[in-house]
Order: C-alpha cells, then structure tokens, then sequence
C-alpha cells in the first residue's frame, strides 16, 4: 500500500496548542517573523491551567481560565484544527485525525498530559463524592468549589500529588470518612 501524498508542509510544525506549544511558536516567530509556523491543535478552547489553584481558593472564576483558542494563535503562525493520529519520523510527517499528512522540517510535540483516573481503582467514581476532587481539569472545576464550601470550618484538607497516576493507590477508596483528599 502506498501513503497518501503530503497534504500540506511546514518549516516548523508544533503539535498541541497550549501553553509550551503557543509560547514556543510565539517566541520563534518573535525572533524570525518569516518562519513558516504552524500549531496542530484541535480544541476552540485554550484552558488556562495555573488559574484553577486560584479558582480552588476562591480567587478566580473559572469560567476565566477559558479563552477561545483563536485568540492566542501568535501573529504568523498558522491553525490547522486537527489532531496529531499518527507520527512518522523517518518521513518527517504527521498524520491527523481527519486524515491529512503534514510533513516538516523541524517538529515540536507538547500535546500535554493525559489524566488516568482509571489507574487507581475508584478514583473517578469517588470524585465528586466524600469531599474527594481535583484541580487538574476544567470539568472538575464546580466540584472543587463544592468541596471548598464544604470545608469551611470543617476538617482540614488532604492534598495529594498533583498527577492521577501517582496518587496513592488506593488512597480513594480507603481514605478515611471525614477525611478530605485532593488530588
Ligand atoms: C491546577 C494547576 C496549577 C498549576 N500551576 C502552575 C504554576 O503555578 N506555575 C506553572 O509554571 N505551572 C503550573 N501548572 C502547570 C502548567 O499549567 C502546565 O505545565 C502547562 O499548562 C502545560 O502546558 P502544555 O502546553 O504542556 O500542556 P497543555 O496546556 O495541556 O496543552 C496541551 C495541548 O495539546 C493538545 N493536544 C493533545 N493531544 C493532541 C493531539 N493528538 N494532537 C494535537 N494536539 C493535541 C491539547 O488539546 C492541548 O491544547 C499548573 C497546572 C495545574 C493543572
């Protein structure tokens, strides 16, 4: 079988458009302004994440921390609105989701990280309940804020680590009733 042609190249090509990948293209593109730039993002949603530690303390609305993604595409640079499929180094391409092969001269890839509550057992079902939430989304957002309210005065919180995977297993489903932990 043969690959389909090259939909389309790029000097530079940086897949994810949050915040590693716009400040990189924004900074290039600051040095050189005739660098053919272009941001493989698929979401209208730019989410400004060092903002939700400020929701949980009461200090932001977070509905703030989420801008249309069109507004933070450095001058220059373009949007494909696509998603990242498949890599092919040894071709120096790119194949997205709805098919299209971007080939490049150089790649930067900050697709961010993927959340796993699956990894430890109960983790999802529990968020939400028992004071048990987290800050590292923007769904999960008005949860923090509940479990916040209901604090007040109350027992005092238990953080856990920043990242699903290395939250402690089975902290969730074991964690003392009364107990808050917050990943
Ligand atoms: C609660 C909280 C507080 C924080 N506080 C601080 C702080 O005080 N100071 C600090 O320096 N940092 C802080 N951080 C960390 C900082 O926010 C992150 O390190 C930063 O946002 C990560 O940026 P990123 O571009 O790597 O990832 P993201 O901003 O997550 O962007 C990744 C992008 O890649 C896109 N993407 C994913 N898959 C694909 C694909 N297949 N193809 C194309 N695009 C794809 C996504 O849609 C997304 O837009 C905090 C984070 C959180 C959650």
């Amino acid at each position: 079988m043969t690959a389909s042609p090259v939909s389309r190249h790029h000097q530079l090509l940086v897949v994810g458009g949050g915040n590693a990948g716009l400040s990189l293209a924004a900074q290039l593109l600051r040095a050189d302004h005739r660098l053919d730039v272009a941001i493989l993002e698929p979401s209208a949603k730019h989410h400004y994440q060092p903002a939700w530690t400020l929701v949980g303390g009461g200090a932001y609305d977070i509905k703030d921390t989420e801008r249309a993604e069109a507004d933070y595409i450095p001058k220059g640079a373009k949007w494909l609105q696509d998603a990242a499929a498949s890599f092919e180094p040894d071709a120096n391409t790119v194949v997205t989701a709805s098919g299209q092969r971007l080939s490049y001269d150089y790649l930067v890839v900050c697709t961010g990280i993927q959340l796993d509550w699956d990894k430890i057992k109960g983790a999802k079902e529990a968020l939400g309940t028992n004071g048990v939430c987290s800050n590292y989304g923007y769904e999960p957002g008005p949860v923090y804020l509940g479990v916040r309210e209901e604090l007040q005065g109350r027992h005092g919180p238990v953080f856990g680590p920043q990242h699903a995977h290395q939250v402690r297993r089975g902290a969730a489903e074991n964690h003392v009733p009364g107990q808050r932990l917050l990943a």
